[in-house]
């Protein structure tokens, strides 16, 4: 089984052997600044007691506080959450935000829980936790199976504990609380931006363009319904149960009301029912990993069609994978650029917070489009100085950021 940060840390060795990183940066960067770790109990609605495992990792914060989110999955593990937080600080880098990096996680199927469990779960994580959070200290948000009701409860039990109002020690919440406009479809819509760039750069016709979307959660659904808008055909979609393909193109805002009412992609009208393994080496132009780690690896990236990977979700390629792609052609936009507009208006939720001034829809997405431009653009130009892959560019532009600001502090 491939270790996420393993994984990791050989992505940090390979930028860091083409920049010449400093040898003490390097070193101070293989291991997270501080893990805190914490065993949640809760009362159960049948009166029993569960207990569940849960971990905050704090991976650097050179560039400014903590940032990421919190993950709730039967399979999250200490490696995953330590990836996750490195993962994080090279992204608010990539795309230049003052933040650093952290991630949440805790082991637990939320499907099984009643609501009154998951909001027990949420704010004991946020009393187990809450001494090492703040606007100023690390600021979660919501990853795989969190979402902004969660963020809600969180903030909640923190104001109480804390004896104040601090809307900006975490992101993602609804808006009645401070959320940012535009921070639901933020991740696929940054996506979107540095897709339609690449697309550019390899004189793609999107009217042309078809594309497999492995993951319709809600990065991977937002990016489908925008993509589609976008004169994209998709041609394939999956969730955990199994993926679907419809060659015409499939209905995106039929598929989002038929999941929101069958609770999954599966037995979609006309659309043939294959595994996602066999979504992800599709004869397809684009394909967009939006689930979870891990799905390309050494095994299967020979037999992947695609001329171009834009990783929505994050790790969800080996470093053995990358290897075969590069030598394929196959072009791999690393999650840390692709999947950065999500922190990107996370960063603009705190900076409203702070202000307590509110932007229009359109005022996030002109300064989310700027960002991510800004990040693609630096990103290529580095992958053309050293003639390599963009994940190692996207390494090397963030390193060569984390590495000034930790300099600068002796
Ligand atoms: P989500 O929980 O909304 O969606 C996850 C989707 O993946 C669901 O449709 C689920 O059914 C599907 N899935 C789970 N296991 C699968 C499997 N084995 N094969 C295929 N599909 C599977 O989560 P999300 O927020 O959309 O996150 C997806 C990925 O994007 C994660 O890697 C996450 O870290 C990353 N990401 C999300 C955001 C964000 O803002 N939501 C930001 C950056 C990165």
């Amino acid at each position: 089984m491939n270790n996420p940060f393993e994984n990791a840390l050989t992505q940090l060795q390979r930028a860091a052997s083409v920049m010449n990183l400093d040898s003490k940066i390097h070193e101070k960067l293989q291991s997270p600044k501080k893990v805190h770790t914490a065993d949640i109990t809760i009362t159960m609605d049948n009166g029993s007691t569960k207990t569940f495992p849960a971990w905050r990792s704090q991976y650097n914060d050179a560039l400014g506080p903590f940032k990421g989110g919190i993950r709730y999955h039967p399979g999250v593990t200490e490696d995953e959450v330590k990836a996750l937080s490195f993962w994080m600080t090279m992204k608010c880098a990539v795309v230049g935000l003052p933040l650093g990096g952290g991630k949440g996680g805790v082991i637990v199927n939320p499907k099984e829980l009643s609501e009154t469990e998951l909001e027990q779960l949420s704010r004991g994580y946020v009393r187990a936790f809450y001494q090492h959070l703040g606007p100023t200290k690390d600021v979660p948000a919501p990853d795989v199976y969190t979402n902004g009701q969660i963020m809600a409860w969180m903030l909640d039990e923190y104001e109480k504990l804390v004896g104040k109002h601090a809307p900006g020690m975490i992101t993602g919440k609804p808006l009645s609380l401070g959320g940012s406009r535009g921070r639901d479809k933020a991740t696929a819509q940054g996506g979107v931006f540095v897709l339609l760039e690449t697309v550019k750069k390899m004189e793609m016709n999107p009217a042309e363009t078809t594309v497999a979307i492995q993951g319709f959660g809600n990065a991977g659904a937002h990016m489908a319904e925008l993509l589609s808008a976008a004169g994209f055909k998709i041609v394939a979609t999956s969730d955990s149960k199994g993926a679907i393909v419809y060659d015409s193109g499939l209905d995106i805002v039929a598929l989002t009301e038929y999941k929101e009412k069958t609770g999954s992609v599966i037995n979609f009208n006309g659309a043939q029912t294959i595994t996602n393994e066999e979504l992800l080496t599709m004869a397809v132009d684009i394909l967009v990993p939006a689930a979870l780690e891990n799905q390309i690896t050494a095994d299967n990236a020979g037999n992947i069609k695609a001329k171009m990977i834009v990783e929505l979700a994050n790790g969800p390629t080996t470093p053995e994978a990358d290897e075969i792609l590069f030598k394929n052609n196959i072009v791999v936009v690393p999650d840390i650029l692709a999947n950065a507009g999500g922190v990107t208006v996370s960063y603009f939720e705190q900076v409203q917070n702070a202000s307590n001034y509110y932007w229009t829809d359109e005022e996030v997405m002109e300064k989310l489009k700027k960002i991510m431009i800004a990040g693609f653009e630096g990103v290529w130009s580095t992958k053309e100085k050293y003639t390599i892959d963009l994940r190692t560019a996207a390494f090397v532009t963030a390193l060569e950021r984390v590495s000034a600001a930790m300099k600068a502090r002796g």
